[in-house]
Order: structure tokens, then C-alpha cells, then sequence
């Protein structure tokens, strides 16, 4: 096998294999294009086109394919050839300019919330040079953002970039003041994938988990993960064979994969890049999600990427960790100078102004229907937005709210009243797991988002929320320099943190105290999708997407009328199939061990009259009232469910399914899980808790 940093970024076109292959004059245009974010012309697309095309022809390429995230969140592709059969019979492979930089999926069947008229089906993609094209299974990729001729965002990531480029307008603002606003500013984003990886066989034979991504019944094993015996510890085998299989494909395709280790939960596991852009951080997810579902078949596994495909253990994640840089800066670095120090409160100021500000955004950002079962189970973060800031800079902060000076042994009072933050900050081990948005030492790591979701609405939220917080900033700053600008900065700092006090939390998220505390303090507790949804459309969501141009009014409501009919279609299904499993699977296997029990016990008492039969008569009792309770819970749900299908109105539909269908759901299930316990295991028609998560 080749060395690592032989095939890492083999299969992208790259910076570096752009300078290779590109005509100098060409590739200075190009990374220009790219710096200033402007449309790029079409004769330098020609060559650009022309010089990718031989590139990954050379690579085995066949096919290119415009690469998008439409409103579903998954990526979408269609692939084209390359071929142009010639006049005289053969073919030869082309590439045009204009291929390159636009296409025209017939978008009629993405989900557009109302945005785009049927008739009108047709949106063009674009393509987004800022993330590097690649090639996966012999198509050359081309990451766009895909629009409607009218010039609405159809997709994840045009937003996002809309974002990106708002928080760097403001940042640059703020950062003239300390002599760096020519710098180019980013977010960055490192996240963190959990999935579960089971056998093939027994997915298989869960109609449940082939149709929804988790299973809608199931009692809990007899061994959970109360051991910990899971977490980093040796991989298995096939477990371990396909890690090393992803981690080639991805340093093939340029995604620093760094970390891979096994999770708390039984057959449950997690990778970590390294950070980069968000919008490349969120394309390298994606294609990361892809290649785990895909890889995992060669080794008869199947990768779950469902928030929470069990009942009773730990669902999975994805921490979303970021941070704003200018140049190779990092912005939210305690410095080891006064100035340093001050942009350094500046910038926290304004995450912790923005995340309190806009939380009921940023917590509907990551509500999606498999995310509910996991906010709030005592493994995630409640579905309650607080920071976490740690010892440390809890105290600093706290000593600027109360305007005493800050003193530690370790660190400086300077006159500005702000303490300086040595370094030391950066290596603060002192985690806490309980919080949603938690500082570890250089940047916050969101840890709401459920594992499933694109990361693109968490970041594009927060990036224009923090815009927000930096041009209010820099607004008053206008024209105050030197000893002015630093006083009337911390006057700033100093207010916006007592305005603010409210969502920083350092206690334990998980405790039954904290929702208490937490409503004291006014902070929103939404704990479903269907609570959290609404927000998005309230005029203080659409006043801010709209003053940083991210989303217009129209675009907002897409927005959220595709989420909220996600969420309905999910549910719907959801208890479809449990209503199907019920009646077509586990009832009848229930009934015929019942059955031969009953016939059993009939012989028993015929061969040996008078003999105790205890044990059988007790099981019999026990299934037949658990039957009767079970078919009763089906007919509540069944009930429930036509009434609520009938309904015409979405959010409403959302509402009674959230708070009337899941706890019928639940009920059902409940029923089930018992008699599973009661029914002999040949008898079982489909492999268990214990089968599926302790296979070897
Ligand atoms: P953990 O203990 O949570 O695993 P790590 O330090 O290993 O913490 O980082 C977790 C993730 O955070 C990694 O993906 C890492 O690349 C990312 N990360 C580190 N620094 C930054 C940054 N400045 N911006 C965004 N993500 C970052
Ligand atoms: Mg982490």
C-alpha cells in the first residue's frame, strides 16, 4: 500500500495540483477568483475545465457530476459522461467551461418548501471553487451551490456561504481596530461523526432499522454499556479493518481523518478530522457519512448514522467544534498580550452575545425527529441552550461583570482591568460533557447537532448571529482610536456580558435542577422538533437572515416548511411501520407460542393430572394479558394516526405528532418490549438488543 502522504489528496483538485496543472497566468486568475468569491470567467473556466477533465481522466474517471446539498440535507448527484461520440464512430471525452461552473439538474423533486413552482421546475447549480472538486468512484465531483432562476437558494450550502462572507465583512470591521482588518476571515469547523456499526444479517431482518434507521422495538439488552467497558477500547477485527479502509479513502479524497476510536456504547464509534473552512469542513462530512455507509458493506457491516437506532444507550452525535480565524490567527486564542487579550474578549463577547441572543435559532437548527429522541436522554445535552466556560475564564468573566479585579497567581491584572490569559487556557482539560455550546480553550463546540444532520444550518445561524454581535460592535467603535477605542471597548464587553450573564452555565446540564433554573433565568427549553420549528419563522429570525442577506423572507419559510413536513413524513412512516411490525410480525410469532404453551399445558394436565403447572399457567396468563394490552395500544395509535394524517395543517400535524404520537408510540412499544421478554427465543421473529449489539 502506499505511503500516507502518497495518497493523501490524490484524488482532489487541489491548490497544489492546481499550480501543477494550470497554466501560471490561469491559476493566478482561479485564486483570485476563489480570495474575492466573484464569478469566474468563462474562458478561464474553459482551461481550468479542460486541464480537471485530464486530470481525472488520468484517474480513471468516466463521468462528472454536479455535487449538491439540496433542502433534504443529503447530497444529490447526477452523473454525465464525458463521452461526445464523433461523426466518423468513435468518442472523445470532453469538458467544457460552462459544464464546469453551471449546471441544470431538473430539480423538480427537491424538496423547495414552495419556493419554486413546479412549472418552473428548473434550478442551475453552481460551482462553489472555494471547496476543491474530487473524485469519487470514477465521477469527478464538482461541489455547487444549487439555486432557482429566480435566484433563491435551493440548498444548504448557499447560505452558508452567504454567512461566511457576512461574519467576515463584520469581523474585518472590529479587526481594523487592532490593526488587522485586511485579513482574510473564516470560521472553521472540526466535527466530530458518532455511528454504530452492526452485522448486515441482523439488520436485515429489522424491517425497523432498514426503514427508519433505528428500531421501534426492542428491549434492552441484559448487559448495556453500564460496564464502559466499550469506550476506547480495542476495536474488533472487521470493526478495525474498516476503519483503516475509510481512513485510506479519505486521505485519498483530502479529508484529514485524524481520530477513530470506539464509543461508549456497544458498537458504537466515532471519527474526527481535523478542522478546516466550514463549508469544506461540512462537504468533507458528508462525503465522510458517505463513504461509512458505503465501506461498511465490504465487511458485512452497516453503518448507522440515525441519532438513535436504540432504546436505553447512548445515541449519537455530532460535535460541531468552531472558531473564526484571520489569516492564520485564531481568533478566539486567549493572546498573551493586553491587545491580544482584548479581541480576544471581544470575539467571546460576541459568541456568547450571539449564542444567547439568537439560542431558540440555534437549537431549532439541529431539531429533526431522531435528534428528539437524544436532547434531553441522559447521554446528550438538554434541549436547553447554555455555555459552558470553564473554571478559568468563568471567573474572569464574572469578575468583569462584578467590575472587581481578577487575581490569580498565574496571570497579570493589567490596567485595562482585564486580566491577561496566558496560553495555559488552551490546554484546559477541565471538559465539561453536559453542555451544548462549551469553550475548549481556543474554540466552542456545539454539541447539540445530532449525528444525521447537515451542519450546514447550525453554522450558517451561528455565523450570522455573530455577525450580528461584531457589526453592533463595531458600529459604536466607529471612529474611537487608541486609548478611547480600548476603554469604550471593555465599557462594551463589560455591558454585553452582564446583558448576557444568563446563558453561561457551568454546572451540570443533566442534573433536574438545571430546566428549573434555566426557565428562572428565561431561557427556552423547546423540547421537540415541532416546539422548535417556529421560531424560524418569527420576524426577529427574518430581520436578522435578512440584514446580512442570507435568507429572505421566502427563503426562511422553505426553510421551515420543509423541516416541519421532514419531521411529519418521518413520524408518519415511523408508525406505519410499527403499526405493520406489530400486527404482521410480532403478534402472530406471540399468538403461536402462545399456542403450543396452551397446548403444552393441555397435555401436561392430560398425562399427569394433578400436576403443578405453575410456571406455565403463570406465562400464559402473562402473555395473554400482555397481548390484550398491546392490541390495545395498536388500536390507540391506529386511531391517533388516521386523525392526525387527516389533518391539513403542518404544524399543527407536527404538534399532535410530538406530543400525542410519541407517547402512544411509546406505549406500543412498551407492550412489545415486555412480551419479548416473556416469548421463547425460537419463537422470536427478529434478532434482539443482545443479538445485534454484542455480535462478534
Ligand atoms: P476533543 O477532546 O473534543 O476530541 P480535540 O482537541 O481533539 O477535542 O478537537 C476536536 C475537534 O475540534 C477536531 O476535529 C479538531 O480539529 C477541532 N478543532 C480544533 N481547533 C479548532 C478550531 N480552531 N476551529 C474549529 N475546530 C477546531
Ligand atoms: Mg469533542
Amino acid at each position: 500500500m502506499a505511503k500516507v502522504s502518497e495518497n493523501y489528496g490524490t484524488m482532489v483538485f487541489n491548490d497544489y495540483t492546481m499550480q501543477e496543472r494550470l497554466p501560471s497566468a490561469t491559476y493566478k486568475t482561479l485564486a483570485k477568483t476563489i480570495k474575492e468569491g466573484k464569478p469566474l470567467d468563462e474562458e478561464v473556466a474553459n482551461v481550468v475545465a479542460h486541464a480537471m477533465k485530464e486530470w481525472a481522466i488520468e484517474r480513471g474517471a468516466t463521468h462528472y457530476t454536479h455535487w449538491f446539498q439540496p433542502l433534504s440535507g443529503i447530497t444529490s448527484e447526477k452523473h454525465d459522461s464525458f463521452l461526445d461520440p464523433t461523426a466518423d464512430g468513435r468518442a472523445i471525452m470532453t469538458f467544457s467551461g460552462k459544464e464546469l461552473i453551471q449546471g441544470e439538474p431538473d430539480a423538480s423533486s427537491f424538496p423547495s418548501g414552495g419556493l419554486r413552482a413546479t412549472f418552473e421546475a428548473r434550478g442551475y447549480t453552481a460551482w462553489d471553487p472555494t471547496s476543491y472538486a474530487f473524485i469519487k468512484d470514477e465521477v469527478l465531483c464538482i461541489p455547487t451551490a444549487f439555486c432557482s432562476y429566480t435566484g433563491e437558494a435551493l440548498d444548504k450550502k448557499t447560505p452558508l456561504l452567504r454567512s461566511m462572507s457576512a461574519i467576515e465583512v463584520q469581523a474585518k470591521r472590529v479587526l481594523a481596530h487592532f490593526g488587522d482588518g485586511d485579513k482574510h476571515v473564516v470560521t472553521t469547523v472540526g466535527s466530530e461523526q458518532e455511528y454504530f456499526l452492526i452485522s448486515e444479517k441482523d439488520y436485515a431482518q429489522r424491517q425497523d432499522l432498514v426503514l427508519t434507521g433505528r428500531t421501534l422495538f426492542g428491549a434492552p439488552p441484559c448487559k448495556g454499556q453500564e460496564l464502559e467497558e466499550h469506550y476506547f477500547g480495542a476495536i474488533r477485527p472487521s470493526v478495525n479493518e474498516f476503519m483503516k479502509e475509510l481512513d485510506n479513502e479519505l486521505w485519498a479524497l483530502g479529508v484529514p481523518a485524524k481520530t477513530k476510536h470506539n464509543e461508549v456504547a456497544p458498537a458504537q464509534h466515532e471519527l474526527a478530522p481535523i478542522y478546516t473552512n466550514t463549508n469544506r469542513a461540512i462537504d468533507e462530512n458528508l462525503l465522510t457519512m458517505e463513504k461509512m455507509r458505503l465501506l461498511a458493506s465490504h465487511y458485512g457491516l452497516v453503518c448507522l448514522q440515525h441519532e438513535k437506532p436504540f432504546e436505553g444507550i447512548n445515541g449519537s452525535g455530532k460535535h460541531n467544534n468552531w472558531s473564526i480565524s484571520a489569516g492564520k490567527v485564531n481568533l478566539l486564542d486567549p493572546g498573551d498580550t493586553p491587545m491580544d487579550n482584548l479581541r480576544f474578549l471581544v470575539f467571546l463577547t460576541g459568541v456568547i452575545q450571539a449564542v444567547d441572543e439568537y439560542q431558540e435559532l440555534l437549537r431549532m437548527s439541529v431539531a429533526s425527529a431522531g435528534n428528539d429522541h437524544r436532547l434531553g436522554a441522559n447521554e446528550a445535552p438538554p434541549a436547553i441552550i447554555s455555555i459552558f466556560l470553564g473554571d478559568e475564564l468563568g471567573e474572569i468573566v464574572d469578575a468583569l461583570i462584578d467590575g472587581h479585579e481578577y487575581c490569580n497567581a498565574e496571570k497579570v491584572a493589567m490596567d485595562l482591568g482585564v486580566a491577561v490569559l496566558p496560553n495555559f487556557l488552551k490546554d484546559n482539560t477541565d471538559r465539561n460533557r453536559t453542555s451544548p455550546f462549551a469553550f475548549t480553550g481556543n474554540k466552542f463546540e456545539f454539541r447539540m447537532p445530532g449525528s444525521a444532520v447537515n451542519l450546514s444550518d447550525a453554522n450558517m445561524i451561528l455565523n450570522t448571529a455573530m455577525a450580528k454581535s461584531l457589526k453592533e460592535f463595531a458600529d459604536e467603535m466607529e471612529g474611537k482610536e487608541g486609548a478611547e477605542f480600548e476603554a469604550a471597548a471593555i465599557a462594551y464587553v463589560k455591558r454585553t456580558l452582564t446583558d448576557h450573564q444568563r446563558i453561561i452555565f457551568n454546572g451540570n446540564g443533566y442534573s433536574d435542577e438545571w430546566p428549573i433554573e434555566a426557565e428562572k433565568r428565561g431561557l427556552a427549553n423547546h423540547r421537540t422538533t415541532a416546539d422548535a420549528l417556529p421560531c424560524y419563522i418569527d420576524q426577529k429570525s427574518i430581520d436578522l437572515f435578512e440584514e446580512f442577506g442570507v435568507l429572505n423572507e421566502a427563503e426562511v419559510h422553505s426553510r421551515y416548511e420543509v423541516k416541519l413536513e421532514k419531521y411529519n413524513k418521518l413520524l408518519n412512516i415511523e408508525i406505519r411501520v410499527m403499526k405493520r411490525m406489530a400486527r404482521r410480525t410480532y403478534l402472530p410469532a406471540i399468538n403461536e407460542y402462545i399456542g403450543e404453551l396452551a397446548s403444552t399445558l393441555n397435555s401436561i394436565k392430560a398425562a399427569a393430572p394433578g400436576a403443578d403447572t405453575t410456571q406455565q399457567e403463570e406465562t400464559l396468563g402473562k402473555l395473554l394479558d400482555g397481548v390484550a394490552k398491546a392490541f390495545s395500544a395498536l388500536k390507540a395509535l391506529d386511531t391517533f394516526h388516521k386523525e392526525v394524517e387527516a389533518l391539513e395543517d403542518e404544524q399543527e400535524k407536527a404538534n399532535r405528532y410530538a406530543h400525542e404520537g410519541t407517547p402512544l408510540m411509546e406505549a406500543l412499544r412498551t407492550e412489545i418490549d415486555l412480551l419479548e421478554k416473556l416469548t421463547d427465543r425460537d419463537h422470536w421473529p427478529v434478532p434482539t438488543y443482545n443479538d445485534i449489539l454484542f455480535y462478534v
